[in-house]
């Protein structure tokens, strides 16, 4: 049996291999030794050492097993699991929506502000050709009167209303060649313009130049006044071309500005 004994002393780290054939041996020698002790026993003595190692490996298992996916915790995860997916759906759907709207709105802002910017472009574009151009409106107001004929007579120039002492500018540059009263006008101004076009500015309240002055466009020469022939606080405006009073709104238009 001391021969038995010393297998009994191998390390536990032994591999199964190697126990069986152990088993081998213990079971060959039981056989050999079969004639003093009873075979049952050296076999039941390498049954026992041959199952340890297998039962120690099922504990280990149910352990594992028993610790992390117990059917109580599979049944909580699978009820728990979609409930969980359907909230983190929800609110990424939530955030979806909130995202797009935030977006649309960045979106319509950048546009409104896009369509100013161009707006202001534009009138920027169109102050600086007239600018270029050398031409400004007469005066700001509103448009009461047409060049033509009027009330049996005819009308020579184009009425600008606005109240007493507002600015009136010259239309382009030149050299005033009249300040002072007129006949009709009470008072008025005229400038001539270096293409020898000259302007008229009627009825005016207060006369800011002076005769042989050079203006620019858009100096102010007078203020709107109520003078002369006038039925209202207003600015007559008059374009003589080679001497000859034509329509100012054509002309005007031409030069890129709309007083109408
Ligand atoms: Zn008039």
């Amino acid at each position: 049996m001391g021969k038995h004994r010393k297998e009994d002393r191998l390390p536990p780290t032994a591999g199964l291999p190697l126990r069986n054939k152990v088993v081998a041996a213990v079971v060959a020698g039981g056989a050999f030794a079969a004639v003093g002790q009873p075979l049952a026993a050296n076999a039941g003595a390498g049954q026992q050492r041959d199952v340890q190692p297998l039962a120690g490996a099922k504990n280990l298992s149910t352990a594992i097993t028993g610790t992390q996916n117990s059917p109580a915790a599979v049944r909580l995860l699978k009820t728990q699991l979609p409930a969980q997916a359907e909230a983190r759906s929800e609110a990424q759907e939530l955030a979806k929506a909130k995202a797009i709207e935030a977006e649309r709105i960045v979106r319509e802002e950048a546009a409104r502000q896009a369509a100013e910017a161009a707006e202001e472009a534009k009138r920027a574009a169109e102050e600086k050709a007239r600018k270029a151009a050398g031409f400004h409106v007469p005066a700001e107001g509103r448009y009461t009167s047409g060049f033509g004929s009027r009330w049996g007579s005819s009308h020579m120039g184009i009425d600008i209303a606005n109240s007493i002492g507002t600015p009136i500018y010259s239309v382009a540059p030149g050299e005033v060649i009249d300040a002072g009263p007129a006949s009709g006008f009470g008072m008025w101004v005229r400038v001539e313009h270096d293409d020898g076009t000259v302007t008229v500015y009627g009825h005016v309240n207060t006369i800011l130049a002076e005769e042989g002055q050079r203006v620019g466009a858009g100096e102010q020469i007078a203020t709107i006044g109520n003078r002369g022939q006038s039925t209202g606080p207003h600015l007559h405006f008059e374009v003589h071309e080679d001497g000859t009073k034509i329509n100012p709104l054509p002309w005007l238009r031409e030069r890129g500005i709309d007083v109408t």
